[in-house]
């Protein structure tokens, strides 16, 4: 066997956007010996983790937990409002609202997408034009990507909020927070969000298995309305449960219970303000380091205005073959994964090699950016891409700032 001569012994860092890095609190909670599921410590515990999923989603509302990814909380928010022959609105700032919109037509139910491109926001204007038109109230929802983790952009859920209402329009405000929730500033309530689905694998810092809806009780009311639910997806016994099972419509996910317990104990002990500060705050390390590195060759920040941009993820571009370089010199070679470029080519296409990801999503703190900066950097030298000199003291500057 031959020995490969790299820096990548060590503890490894998984720096893309979801899953994200497991805390040590989190794995220890979760090593433990399976738990009777009728009664006791578990089902003691789901009901604090109920109590605290809200708190993080700002809300005094309802929520339901489904043993599903990202995708399976999807399918759960549309199956309880939307039926064969409903209509429901898209602004797409990205992939994702194409993959939330492709199950509204797996349910029967006709989508009308208004596209924003790759790298810019909505334009609130446009969807309220597109609401006015709307005389008959046909769209039942709205459905909105908080953070679209492909193109990397933060969108403004509070101003939809405020067109929706300008316009007098009646359709829930359905809102994907997978990649922002415990990461971006987020009010379910306080924004008038009808439904908000996440998952627990990356503000939330556990790893896949669960994930969650939000709703209000406006949605209650719509869901009250449908003339039928899939029993499984039924929101209605998940979050009012007569019986412990009905949580999960069947066994509860053990040892997910624990590991949440642990990171929103984290989470809540750190405080959310404070969690949002520091997401925003190592966000901007991030941003100053690529800034300095693209004043020379081709590194190009994916959003270019600072106040759209995600504080968890980043999209980068290098150019082909450059990204996929480097990604596999920082893996290979000093122990970092990067994520890989999502929706901005395809991946036949040449062109995909030259997008990245960095994931700062969750368990991570000042240093750890530091390392995946200095990873990254390291890099830019070892595939020889030109890059502007400075970006690591840019980023130290910033981590600097009190
Ligand atoms: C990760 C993600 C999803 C999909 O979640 P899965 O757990 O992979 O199914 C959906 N929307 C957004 C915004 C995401 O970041």
């Amino acid at each position: 066997m031959t020995r490969q001569k790299t820096l990548a012994a060590g503890r490894e860092y998984l720096a893309i956007p979801g899953p994200s890095v497991i805390p040590d609190a989190v794995l220890q909670a979760m090593h433990r010996a399976a738990p009777n599921i009728y009664a006791g410590e578990l089902v003691d515990m789901t009901h604090s983790v109920v109590a605290d999923l809200r708190r993080v989603a700002r809300t005094s509302q309802h929520v339901a937990i489904y043993i599903a990814n990202g995708h399976g909380a999807w399918e759960a928010a549309l199956s309880n409002v939307i039926g064969p022959g409903d209509r429901v609105l898209v602004p797409a700032t990205g992939r994702f609202a194409h993959g939330w919109a492709d199950q509204c037509r797996g349910l029967g139910a006709e989508t009308e997408i208004i596209e924003f491109g790759r790298a810019s926001t909505f334009d609130l204007d446009r969807i309220g034009a597109a609401l006015k038109a709307d005389t008959g109230h046909r769209f039942k929802a709205v459905l909105a990507t908080h953070v679209d983790t492909s193109s990397s952009v933060r969108n403004d859920i509070a101003g939809l909020r405020r067109v929706i209402d300008e316009c007098g329009h009646p359709a829930l405000l359905m809102v994907d927070c997978i990649a922002s929730l415990g990461c971006d500033v987020f009010e379910m309530d306080a924004w008038g969000v009808d439904v908000m689905v996440s998952a627990c694998q990356k503000g939330l810092m556990v790893p896949p298995g669960v994930s969650f809806v939000w709703f209000s009780d406006r949605a209650a009311e719509a869901r009250a309305r449908m003339a039928r639910v899939s029993r499984y997806w039924d929101w209605a016994p998940r979050a009012n449960p007569a019986e412990y099972y009905q949580h999960f419509g069947g066994t509860a996910p053990t040892h997910h219970i624990f590991g949440l317990r642990a990171a929103l104990d984290m989470i809540l002990g750190e405080g959310m303000e404070q969690v949002w500060a520091r997401h925003a705050h190592l966000a901007r390390a991030v941003w100053a380091a690529c800034e300095t590195w693209g004043q020379e060759g081709p590194f190009a920040l994916n959003i270019a205005d600072p106040s759209l941009r995600s504080h968890a993820v980043t999209a980068a571009r290098l150019g082909a073959p450059h990204g996929t370089a480097l990604r596999e010199w920082v893996a290979g070679q000093i122990g970092l994964t990067l994520g890989i470029g999502l929706g901005m080519a395809e991946s036949n296409d040449p062109a995909w090699h030259g997008f990245f990801r960095l994931g700062h999503m969750g368990h991570v703190n000042g240093q750890m950016i530091m390392g995946m900066l200095g990873g990254i950097e390291a890099g830019l030298c070892a595939i020889g891409v030109p890059h502007g000199k400075g970006g690591l003291e840019a980023a130290a500057k910033v981590l600097a700032e009190g």
